[in-house]
């Protein structure tokens, strides 16, 4: 019985509660409210500047140059962005009425869903919570975010500065790792948004689909990265190495692995082993523009993958500073162990080619990516990439950068996620679309009316079919 009891005592209910009738109060609905909030929401942000700097270097060891490019600034852009089209956004959208409705008219208006739970990850941990924020509120819903317990330095600040400077019932952080997340689960709420890993994924899922829950899952996946023997590959160097090991290679987005043509494979190889070495990694310092891993966990977890026979550049591990230089593996197959899950991490393994079809269908065989790359001039290979291959988003001829346009939803497909965000599309995310038709009183045909004859379901059917 005691048992029993202590299940059912959630500490989230009177949270939770409040935020409920805060949004059946109708206040959140409102464009100035949300608009105020966002304004707010980026006063103190910038108000928090150093904090984010001294936290995200605390947990990762990450330099403001890279805080700033990958974390602030596009949060700062998609806070601007909604605070421009928010209105335009909430706007009704008139569609044409058929005739057999007339005299009335059609619209489809945007409403706030409700009340939603946002659960954030560790490797970005500043954008990938506030940018679901920021598209909540500017839908108009209240919002309890969970941010992840890894990075608790950064962790600390988000709580820090929307606790203090947002009613609780409005907007509320909650810190804490899979109890608190567990328990918020089991809450009735109106959407839940979650960026994560695909098992973790399942659990919000299977949480959510008790309450019929709609849940937007941006999950991940070993996104295949293919370089074609046209491809400029200077430039494909470039591009790759920085998409690559940003973050220490700890982003959903990276490359995870290389396909590259059979014919270029070594100067593809030396090339970019001279890219990676001008970030001048091999110190046993962690460099400004390389850091850490964020946890030891993890560290094992990636060195287990290191086979040093197939190491053509890097290897080098320092479990103290929890640091991987950036590792190039040669003469990997599919079969290796690298090729299992995710890497999540600065290690590239580097398979090459000479069949397209026979690679095209190993990577259909595998799950769903999150994102997809090639590097190749020729339209024609590009559109039998996109054709063939299902995959959440990605970039002809770049990596990572297609994160940076608002007017691309962001978002997986099959295991690596369901639904997108970004610019209107999480705006769209965190709505409902209600469908009206607006009928007036002044005139009344009584086609569908009894008695029913023969004219009548003639006329009916010009008229509908
Ligand atoms: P994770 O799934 O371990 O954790 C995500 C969140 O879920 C955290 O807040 C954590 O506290 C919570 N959580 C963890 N285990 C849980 C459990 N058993 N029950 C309930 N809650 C639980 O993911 P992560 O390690 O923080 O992030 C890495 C993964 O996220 C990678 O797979 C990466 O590809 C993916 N990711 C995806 C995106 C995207 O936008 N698609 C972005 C970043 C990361």
């Amino acid at each position: 019985m005691a048992e029993l009891e202590k299940q059912e005592f959630n500490p989230f209910q009177k949270l939770f509660e409040q935020q409920k009738s805060f949004f059946n109060s109708n206040k959140s609905k409102s464009i100035d409210f949300r608009l105020e909030q966002l304004k707010k929401l980026k006063k103190v942000i910038e108000a928090h500047r150093q904090d984010f700097y001294n936290a995200i270097f605390n947990d990762f060891g990450k330099s403001q140059f890279e805080t700033d490019v990958s974390e602030l600034s596009m949060v700062i852009h998609e806070l601007n962005l909604a605070l421009k089209k928010t209105k335009k956004w909430s706007k009704r959208k008139k569609v044409s009425t058929g005739f057999s409705n007339f005299p009335a008219k059609s619209y489809i208006i945007p409403e706030p869903l409700g009340n939603t739970l946002i659960i954030g990850p560790w490797n970005y941990p500043i954008q990938l919570a506030i940018i679901p924020v920021i598209a909540a509120i500017s839908a108009g819903n209240t919002v309890i975010l969970k941010t992840s317990e890894l990075p608790a330095n950064t962790s600390a600040v988000i709580a820090k500065m929307i606790n203090e400077n947002f009613p609780a019932e409005y907007l509320h952080v909650v810190e804490g790792a899979i109890p608190e997340t567990e328990q918020l689960l089991q809450l009735k709420f109106d959407k839940i948004f979650f960026t994560g890993s695909t098992p973790v994924g399942k659990i919000v899922y299977q949480a959510a689909a008790k309450n019929l829950t709609p849940v937007t899952l941006e999950l991940g996946g070993k996104s295949p990265t293919f370089v074609f023997a046209d491809c400029k590959l200077k430039t494909t160097v470039q591009r790759l190495v920085w998409a690559k090991f940003l973050n220490a290679g700890q982003t959903c987005v990276a490359p995870d692995y290389i396909l590259v043509e059979d014919k270029i494979k070594d100067r593809f190889i030396e090339a970019l082993k001279i890219e990676v070495d001008k970030y001048h990694p091999d110190s046993d310092e962690i460099r400004d523009n390389f850091l850490q891993i964020i946890n030891h966990r993890n560290f094992d977890r990636l060195c287990s993958l290191i086979d040093e026979k197939k190491v053509c550049f890097g290897g080098k591990t320092n479990r103290e500073k929890r640091y991987i230089s950036p590792t190039l593996l040669t003469d990997v197959s599919f079969e290796d162990k690298i090729m299992e899950d995710e890497i999540f991490g600065p290690i590239l393994p580097i398979l090459s080619f000479s069949n397209l079809n026979e690679t095209i269908s190993k990577v259909k065989s595998m799950p769903k990516p999150l994102a997809l790359y090639a590097y190749t001039k020729n339209r024609k290979t590009v559109k039998k990439l996109l054709t063939e291959i299902s995959f959440g988003g990605g970039a002809i001829n770049d990596s990572v950068m297609q994160l940076t346009n608002s007017n691309l939803p962001f978002g997986g497909v099959g295991f690596s996620g369901l639904g997108s965000y970004h610019g209107k599309a999480g705006f769209d995310t965190f709505s409902h679309f209600k469908s009206i038709l607006d009928k007036p009183f002044w005139i009344e045909p009584g086609l569908k009316y009894p008695p029913y004859s023969n004219l009548k379901l003639k006329i009916i059917k010009q008229l509908v079919e």
